[in-house]
């Protein structure tokens, strides 16, 4: 594994020096073949294994020191409490990507915490990585996953875990957000040239460089907000730490995937307030904007940034139609807003499962409406909006053709809490298959599955309100 330290060569200011701390009697449980293979690392070869699993300590590995505000507030000092950044890889078109460790240990961030994963938690974010990749979403990659026999305290003792993730780049809103409440102007300056240097190559290009990166950054989170909500995804702990420059979706907490339909549902037990409710996530984006411009109040005027988040909404707006025109299999000429929300409102009060729905919707003909009114107590407002929706989408087009790309952007497969949480008890006791038959329908979550179909059904009982919280 050829590892890159560009981070690092920033100095002692962004980041301090930092060594995994191996959890007693660490093992491997689960590793990425194809991404590994995607960023040109060898996971067989020994030295990078000892590199992973902190056997080898690697020079430059450190941990980032950022800031953030947190469920609305303003903490200044943040930091990978429990992360390391190995350093960075290329993959064959040169683009470099974090290897990231979770779970290493306490670091100079770690204020009270422990510095440990549990495997619980570790186990969420891995399959939530891969599934919201398959989907479509910009995300982080899970890159190797180790278990332990070390006890790691949160409610109860827990196993301790280490995750291996990668991403374009751990560098977070709140990383800006330190430098600039810290009133670090030189830094603020090297960490912007650095990251127009690495990430926005094109926008280092243009006339005006940070405008043209704070346009794409701008647009890049717009475009990821629009994708979860056109697939159910809730993020749960929407702070600016854990926004990345790049639009990525990144550390997957408490977060969710919508089953019965409601857009107030809030799936972080620990938001008291439902500030990252579902249907709040767009304004969020735009107020997690609004913390980053600040930080270029000394770059650009009070205008040029406004100006820059107004490019927010509408790209949000315009990928979110795109992305619910194509779920319905709908031609661009449609104004899909009233079916929409005609739709939602019977959704809402039907409690369908968001996902079961468009997927059932992906193969009904006008011949065979029963398979979405069987689904429902109101066959009538079902049936009406059925009757819409036809005269909508019956048109030129092969409707054979229509209904199977229905299929490529409507999974059958989603990270259903309830299924997540059976894998994570199996691993718990020791037998990763559950977790790894799950892994393997996220991963092409669009195609049938037959061997696994029981993972595309609804929650059981006592799997609909399993509390999920900022506990990690
Ligand atoms: P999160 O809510 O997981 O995004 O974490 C917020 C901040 O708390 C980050 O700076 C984490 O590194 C830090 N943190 C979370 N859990 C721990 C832990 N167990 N030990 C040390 N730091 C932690
Ligand atoms: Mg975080
Ligand atoms: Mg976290």
């Amino acid at each position: 594994m050829k590892l890159y330290h560009h981070y690092a060569q920033l100095g002692a200011e962004f980041s301090a020096h930092t060594k995994i701390q191996p959890l007693i009697e660490q093992r491997i449980v689960e590793v990425n073949k194809d991404l590994a293979t995607s960023l040109g690392i060898d996971l067989s070869d020994k030295d990078t294994q000892a590199k992973l699993n902190g056997e080898v300590p690697v020079a430059d590995s450190l941990s980032m020191v950022y800031a953030g505000h947190q469920f609305g507030g303003f903490s200044p000092q943040l930091g990978d409490g429990r992360g390391v950044l190995l350093g960075e890889v290329k993959d064959s078109n040169g683009q470099l990507h974090d290897i990231h460790v979770k779970g290493a240990g306490q670091t100079p961030f770690s204020r009270r915490g422990d510095g440990r994963a549990v495997l619980r938690s570790s186990i969420r974010e891995y399959l939530a990585g891969e599934a919201m990749h398959a989907l479509g979403v910009p995300s982080s990659r899970s890159l190797a996953l180790f278990d332990s026999q070390q006890a790691v305290y949160r409610e109860q003792p827990e196993p301790g875990a280490l995750l291996v993730r990668t991403a374009r780049t751990h560098i977070r809103f709140g990383h800006f957000e330190y430098f600039f409440a810290h009133k670090k102007t030189e830094q603020l300056q090297q960490l912007i040239d650095y990251t127009l240097e690495h990430y926005f190559p094109d926008a280092l290009k243009s006339e005006q460089p940070i405008i043209s990166m704070l346009k794409d950054v701008v647009s890049r989170t717009a475009k990821m907000v629009a994708k979860w909500q056109s697939i159910g995804f809730q993020h749960g702990v929407m702070n600016t730490d854990n926004f990345s420059i790049l639009g990525e979706t990144i550390d997957y907490g408490p977060y969710g995937f919508m089953e019965d339909y409601d857009d107030r549902w809030i799936c972080n037990h620990s938001d008291y307030e439902g500030r990252y409710r579902f249907d709040r996530q767009p304004g969020i984006g735009l107020w997690n904007l609004n913390c980053l411009m600040r930080c270029f109040s000394g770059h650009l005027s009070r205008e040029q940034l406004i100006e820059i988040l107004q490019g927010y909404e509408p790209v949000l707006q315009r990928h979110y139609d795109e992305l619910m025109r194509a779920k319905l299999g709908l031609s661009s000429e449609v104004d899909i807003e009233p079916l929409v929300q005609q739709l939602f409102s019977i959704l809402r009060k039907e409690k369908f499962d968001y996902t079961i729905f468009f997927r059932l919707l992906s193969s009904v003909t006008p011949e065979t409406p029963e398979i979405l009114l069987d689904e429902v107590v109101d066959r009538e407002s079902m049936g009406g909006w059925l009757k819409g929706y036809w005269t909508c989408r019956l048109d030129s087009r092969d409707q054979h053709d229509v209904s199977a790309q229905m299929k490529q952007v409507n999974p059958k497969f989603v990270l259903r809490n309830y299924l997540a949480h059976e894998a994570i008890q199996a691993a718990e006791a020791g037998n990763y298959l559950p977790f790894r038959e799950l892994l393997n329908v996220l991963k092409n979550p669009f195609d049938e599955h037959a061997a696994s179909e029981a993972l595309a059904m609804r929650a059981p009982d006592w799997g609909r309100d399993l509390e999920v919280s900022c506990s990690s």
